[in-house]
Parts: structure tokens; sequence; C-alpha cells
């Protein structure tokens, strides 16, 4: 059996984006309310009390945006320095990322993927539902000091859409060229944005990968991460390419991740609803760590048989919450 030992921890469901993916613009989302949050407290001991004990030792930062929280510096620097994580990283939309990349970088994150969908600056706000000023700079101004700072891997995520932006994959593809980039190409799944979905469909990673071997060739790369890209690489670059078929391949029976909400939901997949432990009411309510223990030890215990099953008859279902209330 596969060992579960990741966690993706949700920091804030709210976005200073709304990509047309993840949040359908004109959608309603009801945010949770700061009290529903967990508090940085009740975080660090869920990381430190609960998930360590029980083996969890690889966890990344996401959302919503992560930035957005509040003291997130200091969370990154809480749980960097626990002795038993072997792994932190982050995701995040890069908007609000130049000015503290260094922070985070000396606070103890070593890996950070940041997402981007277009090099076209109006392609880019168009998918990201943003209407005034072009962002596009700004988050690459993000990239930019990442890599400066020294984050390895730095991993740029493109969530690609028939007809908005599959016609940059070899301009995207590009970047890995000349810079220790890794760009990964996520198939588009029907979480979020069921009409966007069904009005555009996806396109398959081995679509891509087959644009990308006509143009420059392209060979298997001899890194793979314990996640669940598949690895190439254009023959002689310095990056790498991941290619995230999560709708083209069935990866559940070598999933090693839960998740656990901003209001303190740990869902033990990620389209599957099944055995989902509300952890913050129970620590509001005085049930002891190690009765969390325990119930967490049997939602691992259980997970495989809750791993999501319909793969095999296709994926046809659209789900109702987003990525970013998930915590993607
Ligand atoms: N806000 C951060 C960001 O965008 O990187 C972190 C949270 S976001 C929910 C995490 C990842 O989920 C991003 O890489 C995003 O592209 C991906 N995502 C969101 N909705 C998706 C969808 N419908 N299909 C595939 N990937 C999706
Ligand atoms: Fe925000 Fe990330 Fe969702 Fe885009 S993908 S709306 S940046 S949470």
């Amino acid at each position: 059996m596969n060992q579960v030992d990741y966690l993706r921890i949700s920091l804030i469901d709210r976005c200073n984006f709304r990509c047309q993916y993840c949040m359908p613009e004109g959608s309603e989302l009801d945010y949770i309310l700061k009290q529903q949050l967990l508090t940085d407290e009740e975080l660090l001991t869920l990381v430190q009390e609960v998930f360590i004990p029980v083996g969890f030792r690889q966890f990344r930062l996401t959302g919503g945006e992560p930035l957005l929280r509040p003291r997130v510096v200091d969370l990154v620097g809480a749980i960097a320095s626990l002795p038993q994580t072997q792994d932190l990283s982050m995701t995040t939309n890069g908007f609000l990322l130049a000015p503290i990349a260094q922070n985070l970088y000396d606070a103890g994150l070593r890996r950070i993927n940041i997402s981007l969908d277009s090099l076209d600056p109006h392609i880019f706000d168009q998918i990201i539902g943003s209407h005034g000023r072009s962002r596009w700079q700004q988050v690459w101004d993000g990239i930019q000091a990442a890599h400066r700072v020294g984050f390895d891997p730095l991993k740029l995520n493109v969530v690609v859409i028939p007809g908005v932006n599959d016609h940059e994959i070899l301009d995207l593809a590009a970047l890995t060229i000349d810079k220790q980039w890794h760009v990964r190409f996520i198939e588009f799944m029907p979480i979020g944005n069921g009409e966007l979905f069904g009005d555009r469909g996806w396109v398959s990673s081995a679509e891509l990968r087959q644009q990308i071997r006509d143009r420059w060739g392209l060979t298997e790369a001899q890194v793979r991460g314990s996640g669940p890209a598949d690895v190439f690489q254009i023959p002689g670059a310095k990056g790498t390419l991941g290619f995230i078929s999560q709708m083209s391949e069935c990866f559940c029976d070598r999933c090693n991740r839960m998740r656990l909400s901003a209001d303190g939901w740990l869902r033990p997949c990620l389209l599957n609803e099944t055995g989902q432990l509300d952890l913050k009411t129970s620590l509001r309510s005085g049930v002891s760590i190690p009765q969390l223990r325990e119930q967490v030890r049997q939602l691992l215990a259980i997970k495989p048989e809750i791993n999501y099953k319909g793969r095999d008859s296709g994926t046809t279902g659209v789900y109702s919450r987003t990525m970013s209330q998930i915590g993607g």
C-alpha cells in the first residue's frame, strides 16, 4: 500500500484572482468566515501533534491564495523548523510573491509552484478574470524574484484550456530550455467551472507531449518526484516538463496525500467527499489529541477504499466545490 505522508494545507479559501477554470466569474462562493478558519495555533497544533505523529512528513501550503493569509511567513517558519518536516512547499499564483520571496526562503521554504497559464498578458488577464490593469507583469516579477532567491525546484503550473491557451504550449515549454525551471501541464478537470469544461473540454497530456516531441524531441527525465507528474525533458534543456494527467490516467492507486481545508476539514480524496473529518470542531469542542490522532489513523486505514473509483467509467461528474475551496 502507498504510504500517505503528504498533506496539502489550505491556508485560506479566498483568492485575489478568479481563474476561469477555478472560480467562474459571476459565481458567488461562500467564503469561510474568519472565525471559522483554523487559527495559526490550531493549525500548528494539528501539524505537530496530530499529523506528524501519524506519519505525515511532507507539507504543501496552498489555498485559495496562500499569500493572502496573514503572517504566512511566520507559519512557514514554524512548519519548516519542525525536525520531522522533510519537505515544505507552496503553490501560489505569484501575484504577491516578489516582495516576500526572500522572507519565505529565509523562513525555510525551498520549493514553490507558481501558476502561469499564459505568456500573453492579455490572455492571462482573461484567464484570471482581471479587467483593470494587467496583472501579468507582477506575476512574472514574482517568478523572477523566486528564481533570484534560489527556490529549487521552481515549478510553473499551466492548466491547459482548449481554444484559450493551448496554442502557447510550445512557448511555455521553451521556458525550460535555458532555465532550470519545471513547467507542468495540468489537464483541465471538471471541478469548479463545469460550464467552461462542457464548452471547451480538455487536452490530454499525450497530445501535448506529441506537439513538443514534433518540435524538439522529448526524452523521459531521470527524476521522478513523489507527485503525480510524469516528467520529461527537451533534449539538452536545463529544466523539465511535467504532465499531470488526472483526466486521462488514473493515479489513485499511487495517491500519497490528504487535504486539510482552511476551516479544518480533513479530506482523504480530492474527488470523493466520503470520510471527511471536521478536525477544527473536534479540537474546539475538547476532543483530546490522542483521540484526534486515532481518528486520522482510522481514516488513513480506509483511504484506499475511498480513493476515487469512478475513473474506469470515465470522468463525467462536475464537482460543486472549487479547487480554491478544497485546497487544490
Ligand atoms: N492560488 C494558488 C494557485 O493558483 O497556484 C493555489 C491554489 S490553486 C486551487 C492550486 C492549483 O489548482 C493551481 O495550479 C490551479 O491551476 C489548479 N486548478 C484549479 N482549478 C483547476 C481545474 N479545474 N482543473 C485543473 N487544475 C485546477
Ligand atoms: Fe485563485 Fe489559484 Fe483558483 Fe486561480 S487557481 S482562482 S489563483 S485559487
